[in-house]
């Protein structure tokens, strides 16, 4: 039998998410979300899970609630368990009741994983507990945009009004004014202090604190915009003694942590407890491919080149693997012309043994190819062992200069954790300041998915560099260092970020 889980995902910070909330994610058939819930959570899912964004921002919903309801119970049919995930708590205005009764009436099981609500979480983030004997006997949670359908509204604005309750309104932005004005129309003192919290608990937490009689004018001119909390009441007035988050020393600054995924967790978390936003840059695995009898002719054949391109330094590591394989060594290069695409290239062919006829100035392929043209490699047989995938535009510029280009795969690279394209989106929306490398190989395969003729168009993007060995990496990209900790260690690096 299938069941349908309604979660609550929290407010967005991931230590707000419940034990029971982690379990379902992780164990779902399918998984549809909405835009409040934390998307980092999904990372959790299983490999084959079916992910389904059903998302609302403001007035523009992705589906319509009914089509909502009729996916989840058209998913619930094919006999499958499904986390139904909601940002907050899924029955305090996340219409998690009307889902439920759907599933009532079509015969489906469901359970509900309480979460907790923004309306608690973001005012605590902000340091406004929402009770306080010297302040308030209760708290109300109001929606601040009524079902637009309803012809008369269920506000009471006299009770909230005249009463000492902190009001807490969800979705209330947009009506401030109105809002505003209704609680002083009603009774409400016009210097009742009044607080906004956008994005609460997350790295991106704002607040600001006001008076019902201009809060309304504050909040337009700071331009404060949903996603936020308003609460209203004297409990607000504690904001500036107990806003205990708001202090953390990198709240709100990006950080991109290009560690492996099972090292990048102490640094992450570090980080994290600092207030930062850290973007986790995937990493590549190197893997041998699966079949090297193409590698094994061509090195059998390797007097017929009259170049070796190499491109990265696992393509020298895997050429030579397959040589010593074969039963060949270094002196078989002896008559071909080797060139090194980078400075880290160049040195594994030291390695070896071999002093590389050309390095370009510059690591870029176009620059290569004019470079090798003025070593008079036009016509030239050119053998390239490289990365199953890689850029295309080496091997063709060079046939277009008249080479007999062969491409050789000697690895692949496989791509583990998040996506580029989030971190590319978020340097190029100004949100990154800094890049953590913390050995020479993190900065390679930084490089290796980000071009560095790209990253240096993200201006304002500082790099920080664990140690000696590491920055001399960066440098040979053409990068400089602007954090290097006095103490080579995860600690260091990061006081030395909370220092710059
Ligand atoms: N079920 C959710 C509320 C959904 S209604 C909960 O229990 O929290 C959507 C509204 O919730 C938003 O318009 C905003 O007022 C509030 N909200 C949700 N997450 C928030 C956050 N992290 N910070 C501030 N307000 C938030």
């Amino acid at each position: 039998m299938s069941k349908v889980f309604l979660v609550g995902a929290g407010p967005g910070d991931p230590g707000l998410l419940t034990l029971r909330a982690k379990q379902v994610i992780e164990t779902c058939d399918v998984m549809i979300y909405d835009y409040l819930a934390n998307k980092d959570f999904l990372k959790w899912c299983k490999p084959d899970c079916e992910i389904l964004y059903v998302g609302k921002k403001g007035g523009d919903h992705t589906l319509p609630q009914d089509k909502i309801n009729e996916l989840i119970i058209e998913k619930a049919r094919e006999g499958k368990d499904i986390c139904r995930l909601k940002g907050g708590d899924p029955y305090v205005f996340g219409r998690g009741g009307e889902e439920a009764e759907e599933l009532v009436e079509a015969g489906i099981d469901f359970e509900v994983v309480p979460g907790i609500t923004a309306g608690v979480a973001a005012p605590a983030y902000a340091g406004i507990p929402v009770t306080h004997r010297d302040h308030t006997t209760s708290v109300c949670f109001i929606t601040g945009h009524e079902d637009p359908t309803k012809e008369k509204s269920g506000h009471n604005w006299a009770v909230y009004g005249q009463s000492n309750s902190t009001l807490v309104f969800y979705m209330g932005v947009k009506n401030l004014p109105m809002i505003a004005k209704n609680l002083m129309d009603n009774g409400r003192a016009p210097e009742t202090p009044v607080a906004l919290v956008r994005w609460g608990t997350r790295c991106t937490q704002q607040s600001m604190v006001s008076t019902l009689e201009n809060v309304a004018a504050d909040a337009a001119e700071r331009g404060f915009k949903a996603p936020s909390i308003i609460v209203v009441g004297g409990v607000c007035s504690l904001h500036d003694k107990l806003n205990w988050f708001e202090k953390k020393p990198l709240l709100g600054k990006g950080v991109v942590v290009t560690r492996a995924r099972e090292q990048a967790s102490g640094l992450v978390d570090i980080l994290g407890a600092k207030g930062a936003c850290v973007y986790e840059f995937p990493t590549i695995s190197v893997e041998h491919i699966d079949d090297y009898a193409d590698v094994e002719t061509a090195i059998l054949g390797l007097a017929g080149y009259d170049w070796l391109v190499f491109t990265s330094v696992n393509g020298v590591k895997f050429f030579w693997e397959q040589m010593e394989t074969v039963g060949l060594d270094t002196r078989i290069l002896g008559g071909i012309q080797v060139a090194a695409i980078g400075p880290a290239t160049a040195d594994a062919l030291r390695e070896k043994g071999v002093n590389p006829d050309f390095i370009p100035e510059k690591y870029v392929a176009e620059h290569v190819v004019d470079g090798l043209l003025k070593k008079g490699i036009q016509g030239s047989r050119v053998l390239i062992p490289r990365a199953r995938v890689a850029r295309e535009i080496l091997p063709e510029k060079l046939s277009e200069a008249g080479c007999d280009v062969q491409v050789l795969p000697v690895y692949e690279t496989r791509m583990a954790g998040s996506d580029v394209d989030a971190v590319r989106e978020a340097m190029k929306a100004g949100k990154v300041q800094y890049v953590t490398f913390t050995s020479s190989s993190t900065v390679q395969n930084f490089f290796e998915l980000m071009p560095p003729e790209e990253f240096k168009t993200y201006e304002g993007v500082k790099i920080a560099s664990i140690g000696p060995i590491t920055s001399k990496t960066v440098h040979e990209y053409g990068f400089t260092v602007a954090v290097r900790p006095e103490e080579y260690t995860i600690p260091g690096l990061v006081e030395e970020l909370l220092k710059d």
